[in-house]
């Protein structure tokens, strides 16, 4: 298994440990790009409109003008329950930048960065770039035991996942 952080690569678990140990904020990124049959300025809408774009994934939903609440993936407990699991934070955006339009949840220990960009291919095709990307405070606990953040890891929603999920919405639209 080869784990990615902050730009580095660690094709041993070791060395993703020692490395997990070095910092308090981690980052991990992802990037990908869909087809779809709409011409830019409607896709231009869709993304630029967070209830939108956001509202049809399961992840990120707004709740009111400066928040949104995270969904993290269900947990199941020992006796069989399962947890549904969420945290709130500002959802900021969307900017414009140049050709991107970025958002940022940002909730004190975890932040999360999304940026579209578009590229008109015909009058009804579009090409959607998406950037994703995490960042997370793992805190002192995190740097005491590399194994506990390597297992959170997996109950949590990582950029792939969260830019998946929006590359599957804008698809079905
Ligand atoms: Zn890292």
């Amino acid at each position: 298994m080869v784990y990615e952080c902050c730009g580095e690569k660690f094709e041993k678990e070791k060395e993703f440990k020692k490395h997990i140990r070095s910092r308090y904020w981690h980052r991990i990124n992802y990037s990908t790009s869909t087809k779809v049959l709409l011409n830019r300025d409607e896709v231009f809408n869709i993304v630029k409109n967070p209830k939108l774009i956001f509202g049809i994934s399961n992840l990120i939903i707004p709740i009111d003008q400066k928040r949104a609440i995270l969904y993290l993936p269900f947990k199941r407990i020992k006796t069989g329950t399962i947890l549904k699991r969420a945290i709130i934070g500002n959802l900021e955006g969307p900017k414009l930048d140049f050709d991107m339009l970025e958002y940022k949840f940002n909730s004190d220990k975890l932040v999360y960065e999304i940026s579209f960009r578009l590229k008109r291919l015909t009058e009804d095709q579009t090409e959607v770039y998406i950037l994703s990307s995490m960042a997370v405070n793992i805190g002192i606990l995190g740097r005491i035991m590399p194994s506990e953040v390597i297992k959170a890891l997996q109950s949590i929603v990582t950029p792939e996942i969260l830019a998946e999920n929006l590359v599957s919405n804008i698809k079905s639209l």
